[in-house]
């Protein structure tokens, strides 16, 4: 579907950095909020995060302190001037947020991940023009991600924006949620309009992650970031680890590097020729080696062979990565390119041989 999403004029800390959201995981108390407001004000941030309403994978753990907590951010507003943003799940949360004055709402990965509940989201926001953050959904399923933006699209939402949290994974090795950055990154491809945040904190899980993902976000042009920052992390009553003090996420953010857009110098154009030249080879070759396979297979045919021989198969695939290593190319690199040829291939045959 062909969306005329409208681009997010957010203020950023400066004209050059990107736009920030930060502030803590969950609101806690008045105390917590106001503190952690201030502190992330005094270091230029303009708009302050705090989840309200918290998904959480198992019962009894902080589930958020619900609605009491909507009139500190809207203090937060009249003492900081800072915009404030919180999760909505529900229609119920929607009307809340919107009837406290909350300036930017996000949907969560989980939530996303249910088409029933999207509706009923984007049912409760039709009439509003408030913008929408919506996170993508816990499983890398780009359609369904695109799905729920539609859901809101359709609502009348046009000011709508996009939150790179990672997907979930049942091994955590390094990262909480693997960042897959090729989903996003074909995202912004289809829509090129759309203001995309990265979470690097969701992300990582660790505090000292959040600066290395963030890094590869701005690297990637993503246009925002958007930090989970706690007055207090190691006592947080949710995301403990991966929250960093007003003070650290200043320093973060100062630390990270804008590579400059305009920067196209006349080498990389030389080298982006050759590389046209070498995919156009690169082409006309997969195309013979199509037209031998094709003939091996009315040979096959004509003797009445199988198409898949697979010792046959396997030399490929054994031989090709020792070829490609002694090249300095990894062999899963060639393993992959040898198994999308070959089943090109078999394709192919078993055409000739219906
Ligand atoms: C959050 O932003 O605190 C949160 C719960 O995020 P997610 O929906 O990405 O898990
Ligand atoms: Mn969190």
């Amino acid at each position: 579907m062909n969306m005329e999403i409208e681009q997010l004029q957010f203020e950023g800390i400066d004209n050059k950095r990107p736009i920030v959201i930060a502030g803590p995981c969950s609101a806690e108390s008045r105390e917590q909020v106001l503190n952690t407001a201030t502190a992330l004000a005094a270091k230029g941030v303009k708009i302050f995060r705090a989840g309200i309403w918290k998904p959480r994978t198992k019962p009894g753990g902080f589930e958020g302190v619900g609605a009491v907590g909507l009139p500190w951010l809207k203090e937060v507003k009249q003492t900081t001037g800072m915009l404030t943003a919180t999760e909505v799940a529900t229609p119920y949360h929607v009307f809340e947020a919107i009837k406290a004055g909350i300036d930017i709402l996000w949907i969560g990965a989980r939530t996303v991940a249910n088409p029933f509940a999207m509706q009923e989201l984007a049912d409760a926001l039709k009439g509003t023009d408030i913008p929408v953050l919506v996170k993508n959904p816990v499983n890398p399923d780009l359609e369904l991600w695109i799905g729920a933006l539609e859901r809101i699209y359709n609502a009348g939402i046009k000011k709508l924006g996009v939150i790179h949290r990672g997907f979930s994974s049942y091994e955590k090795k390094l990262y909480r949620n693997l960042p897959l950055w090729h989903i996003p990154i074909e995202l912004k491809r289809r829509y090129p309009n759309i203001t995309v945040f990265c979470d690097p904190s969701h992300i990582g899980g660790k505090r000292e992650l959040v600066a290395p993902i963030a890094q590869q976000a701005l690297d990637l042009k993503f246009e925002g970031l958007i930090v989970e920052s706690h007055c207090n992390p190691d006592c947080a009553l949710s995301d403990a680890a991966q929250q960093l003090t007003p003070e650290v996420l200043d320093f973060t953010l100062n630390m990270l590097v804008i590579r400059d857009n305009a920067q196209t110098t006349e080498n990389i154009n030389i080298l982006r020729k050759q590389i046209d030249d070498i995919d156009e080879q690169l082409l006309t070759i997969l195309a013979k080696r199509m037209r031998i396979s094709k003939e091996i297979g009315i040979y096959k045919k004509e003797h009445n062979m199988p198409i898949l021989q697979s010792g046959r198969y396997n030399d490929i695939l054994e031989n090709r990565s020792k070829q490609g290593q002694s090249m300095n190319l990894s062999p899963e690199f060639v393993t992959e390119i040898m198994k999308s040829i070959h089943e090109e291939s078999v394709k192919v045959q078993m055409e000739i041989m219906k």
